[in-house]
């Protein structure tokens, strides 16, 4: 059940936020325009950082993995796409509005905050009846219960304090557009709420060309569009946000045991990249959607309490069963092992590349104060860190800069690599902290002597003297993917 933040996990979340904006990660979207709610722009480091996210995932899932090829499907789909996967619908929220302060709601996020304050104070089985009672009338689409719910407990606005709500209605999710120059020839289509149904539609386009036999995956990163109600909590629930996507497709009644196999293999993609054990944890769904006949959540502790990070769903054979139905197009693989044609099931893994972001930044995020010293520094795992090493020569004279100069030319094709001359050498330690290079290389005049260098370690801060010639092998070394899939 979703906890609701204590004020010091709001002021860290706020630190978070200003942190991501003053170094260049994360801003507001058109913000010179006041912004626009729940859209946001990657910066230098944070377009670098998310890169590396999404290069390591794919590569997990394309390179370590045998049997699973990519694709890159478009945004816009035949609208009939939306028709047969539900989303048309029943990709819905319930809403509600306040009348008194004007501020809409998600209807179910009302009764689960308020839940949550009786979980928290200890009164669990009136927490349970609640979440329950909203499951079983969602379930119903009983919106009505929904706001007598809301009534009955007293629930009230934030903002105006009151409980004057209106009805409870559903909210479409999707964005939808017009394609075709003229007004009379264009037609609905719709940014797609998720890059899932790019894969089934190209399933048997993929198994044939690229002759995958079942069991086998197909991967895909793109844009997903959802017009969330309620937009808050950063980059945690945004309008417009990235998708990573990986359908495995199964033999029926396999299918239980690869969703295990992918609950299991993912927690450890997490675990790989460094998240503590304690601040994961997995979340079975009671409640399943249409298409599921098991489906889990890998939840993150963030600022804001346990969230999904990542959804694990046994899929069945709903969506290419629902995509033969309305495309008259049979969607069938033949097993040569079996000597049956089937429509395979599928488990699907599904990640949001900027909620993965918000977690490592979350992660990595460490305000260190002892009595020495106190830094602010970002602890991310040195194969995704944006940077990777900072060329850094002491002073600006004795022929330092075209040392330096020298070894970024040596490190600069395999590493993203920061050049810096200027500042006291204190200072251009503490920006590197403050993006999360992993490592500093300090040029001196010893360097002009014997050709070595001191390397100064983000996390310890601690100091060492290598040979020139060992650099590129140990940076090599310490930010391989190899590192994290080695655990996996
Ligand atoms: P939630 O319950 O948080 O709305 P969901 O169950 O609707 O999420 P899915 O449809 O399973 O999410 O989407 C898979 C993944 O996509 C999520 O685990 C999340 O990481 C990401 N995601 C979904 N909606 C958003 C969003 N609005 N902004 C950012 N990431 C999102």
């Amino acid at each position: 059940m979703a906890k609701t933040a204590t004020p010091a996990e709001n002021a860290q979340l706020k630190d978070i936020i200003s942190h991501a904006k003053e170094y260049g990660f994360v801003y507001p979207s058109s913000e010179i325009y006041d912004g626009l709610q729940a859209v946001y722009d990657y910066g230098a480091y944070g377009v670098e950082l998310k890169n590396n996210l999404k290069r390591l995932w794919w590569e997990t899932m394309t390179r370590v993995q045998d049997n699973i090829v990519g694709i890159d499907a478009a945004i816009f789909m035949h609208p009939t796409t939306w028709k047969a996967s539900g989303h048309v619908d029943s990709f819905n929220d319930p809403m509600i509005d306040n009348k008194d302060s004007k501020k809409r709601y998600r209807a179910d996020v009302l009764v689960e905050e308020h839940a949550a304050v009786f979980e928290r104070s200890g009164d669990v089985e009136k927490a349970n009846s609640l979440t329950g009672a909203l499951a079983r009338m969602l379930e119903a689409e009983d919106l009505a219960g929904v706001r007598d719910l809301i009534i009955n407990e007293g629930i009230k606005c934030p903002i105006s304090g009151t409980s004057n709500w209106t009805d409870v209605r559903q909210f479409n999710l999707m964005f939808s557009t017009q394609v075709g120059s003229v007004a009379e020839d264009a037609s609905t289509i719709y940014l797609r709420p998720e890059t899932a149904q790019g894969i089934f539609v190209n399933f048997l386009n993929v198994q044939k060309t690229a002759r995958m036999k079942v069991p086998f995956g197909i991967a895909q990163i793109g844009k997903a569009f959802r017009n969330e109600i309620v937009a808050r909590q950063f980059i945690f629930r945004m309008r417009e946000f990235e998708q990573m996507e990986m359908q495995f497709f199964v033999r029926p009644g396999t299918e239980l045991e690869w969703y295990k196999v992918w609950a299991e293999t993912r927690m450890n993609w997490h675990l790989a990249l460094g998240t503590p054990v304690e601040k994961l944890r997995k979340h079975d769904h009671e409640k399943l959607a249409h298409y599921a006949n098991a489906a889990m959540d890998i939840e993150y502790d963030f600022p804001f309490g346990f969230k999904e990070v990542e959804g694990i769903h046994s899929r069945t054979d709903f969506d290419l069963k629902s995509h033969q139905e309305f495309s008259k197009k049979k969607q069938q693989y033949f097993d040569p092992e079996v000597n049956q044609n089937y429509i395979p099931y599928v488990i699907e893994t599904s990640i949001g590349a900027d909620r993965l972001f918000l977690l490592t930044l979350c992660n990595a995020f460490t305000e260190e104060n002892t009595e020495e010293k106190s830094r602010t520094y970002l602890k991310f795992h040195p194969a995704i860190a944006p940077v990777k090493a900072a060329i850094l020569p002491i002073t600006k004279k004795d022929g330092l800069p075209e040392k330096g100069k020298e070894i970024v030319e040596l490190l600069k094709y395999d590493f993203n690599i920061i050049y810096e001359d200027a500042a006291s050498i204190g200072k251009r330690y503490t920006r590197q902290d403050l993006i999360g290079t992993p490592f500093c290389i300090a040029v001196d005049h010893q360097t002009l002597e014997d050709n070595t260098v001191t390397i100064r370690h983000r996390d310890t801060t601690e100091q060492e003297r290598v040979p020139i010639s060992e650099l590129h092998g140990r940076i090599a070394e310490a930010t391989s993917f190899r590192r994290v899939f080695e655990k996996l």
